[in-house]
């Protein structure tokens, strides 16, 4: 008895978030500068003084599917990785390959300096995700060529504080690298522009259930 053909990379992306894993919520102190953990250590922020968000867990259990674990995703971004399988995302001289949403009305520049969360693919895990990716399926998507991606932004808590009121934290989209409001914000997920792109095949959205059995 021979088992239905698989996907050659079994399970979720590698960047997704597993049961086992969760986001910490140490305890954040708001200074007139920005935000510190109480007992903040060498690693807790990047090169660019950016304090990022800190996770417990190991990563087992179901995967909870459009949802990146942070440092996962940040790596990937910064070292090129696919974000299926962790081996290097696929390059040539026209750029690294990179999967995202369709855009049908994204205009004749699209996607140039389009902001995205998604780190770079292989081809196989490219094609796996065009076949079952639910969130693609329902999208369409676009295969391109990048020759730079650059950090933009980060995605995270944003703390204020309110007169008369403790500190309180909100979940904010996208807070720009440049700005010193990125100083008040407890950074969860790393967002680049991609530069240099080409547009290599769009698959359109997918009508029926091809999810695997
Ligand atoms: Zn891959």
């Amino acid at each position: 008895m021979s088992a239905p053909a698989a996907p050659a990379r079994s399970g979720a992306p590698w960047v997704i978030v597993r049961e086992g894993e969760k986001l910490l919520d140490p305890a954040v102190l708001l200074t007139a500068t920005g935000v510190r953990y109480q007992d903040e250590g060498p690693y807790d922020r990047d090169e660019a003084g950016v304090l990022w968000a800190r996770w417990g867990g190991r990563p087992t259990g179901r995967p909870r599917l459009g949802d990146a674990h942070g440092p996962r995703q940040r790596r990937a971004l910064r070292q090129l990785l696919c974000q299926g399988c962790k081996q290097p995302a696929d390059r040539t001289a026209d750029g690294t390959l990179w999967l995202i949403e369709d855009d049908p009305q994204g205009g004749d520049a699209w996607p140039e300096q389009l902001l995205t969360m998604h780190p770079p693919t292989c081809q196989p895990c490219a094609d796996i995700a065009d076949r079952y990716c639910p969130h693609l399926g329902a999208t369409g998507s676009a295969l391109l060529r990048v020759r730079h991606a650059e950090p933009a932004d980060v995605r995270g808590f944003l703390h204020q504080a309110r007169p008369g009121a403790p500190a309180s934290r909100t979940r904010t989209d996208f807070v720009d690298f440049r700005y010193p409001l990125v100083r008040f914000v407890v950074a969860v997920h790393l967002v680049v522009a991609l530069e240099g792109c080409t547009i290599i095949r769009r698959t359109p959205p997918r009508t029926c259930d091809t999810n695997p059995r």
